[in-house]
């Protein structure tokens, strides 16, 4: 067999070298696709706590702060949730929804801001039907006690009282707020109109810091601009 000319050499090997940098960078893409969100943005529009829609499968009487509902919805459309728990406390009508005191002090449940889910049709054994949740649960924090944003605090394996056949919390970044008041801002993740079902899209915000990572509490957000926003219900 006849050698090639160097020149040739060079330039197969550095065609090979190009296809394994480009093949790295793809796994690097494929990686990152499968961890979280890849953008969020903060939500000024005023809160109210609202029913969960029946698009998004629920315990009867469920409800949360309606500026989460599209990115449930997104969720909902690729992973058979079921929501057992969303706000947890009174209504202006003095009603209480959700579950009493079940929640852990300064919970975003009591601000509407958290959702506790499992498979639809799903028992209390960790079998195959929790496997997507298992997914979502990774999807939301592939390392231990590091969320993606704008996820808070996702429960799963690995926090007592949740887990595969027990249930997986999410709750989303917001400003501090009292309990049982809307938070000034909420993070989400954008979700196109298409795949919100139709949801008119939110007025656009002037882009705003994001809030640093940990729980609610003592944290300062500097506002400039006239967005009103109201902390009540
Ligand atoms: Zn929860």
């Amino acid at each position: 067999m006849r050698k090639r000319p160097l020149s040739l050499r060079h330039d197969i090997e550095r065609l090979g070298l190009a296809v394994a940098i480009a093949c790295a960078a793809l796994l690097c893409l494929a990686a990152a696709a499968s961890a979280g969100p890849t953008s969020t943005r903060l939500v000024y529009a005023p809160g109210a706590i609202v029913p969960i829609p029946a698009s998004i499968p629920h315990e009867e009487g469920d409800m949360v702060d309606k500026r989460i509902l599209p990115d449930l919805r997104w969720i909902a459309q690729r992973y058979p949730i079921y929501v057992t728990d969303g706000y947890s406390g009174p209504l202006p009508d003095g009603e209480h929804v959700g579950c009493n005191n079940c929640h852990a002090n300064g919970s975003e449940h009591y601000n509407g801001l958290a959702v506790d889910l499992v498979p639809l049709g799903a028992g209390t054994k960790c079998d195959a039907v929790w496997a997507p949740i298992t997914s979502l649960a990774l999807w939301a924090e592939p390392l231990q006690n590091k969320p993606v944003p704008p996820f808070r605090w996702v429960g799963y394996d690995g926090d007592a009282g949740h887990g595969c056949g027990n249930h997986l919390h999410l709750s989303w970044n917001h400003a501090p707020a009292a309990r049982f008041q809307l938070a000034e801002w909420v993070e989400v993740f954008p979700v196109v109109p298409a795949e919100t079902g139709g949801e008119k899209p939110r007025k656009k915000r002037p882009a705003a810091p994001k809030p640093p990572p940990g729980p609610a509490g003592g944290i300062s957000t500097v506002r400039t601009g006239g967005v009103g926003a109201r902390v009540d219900y």
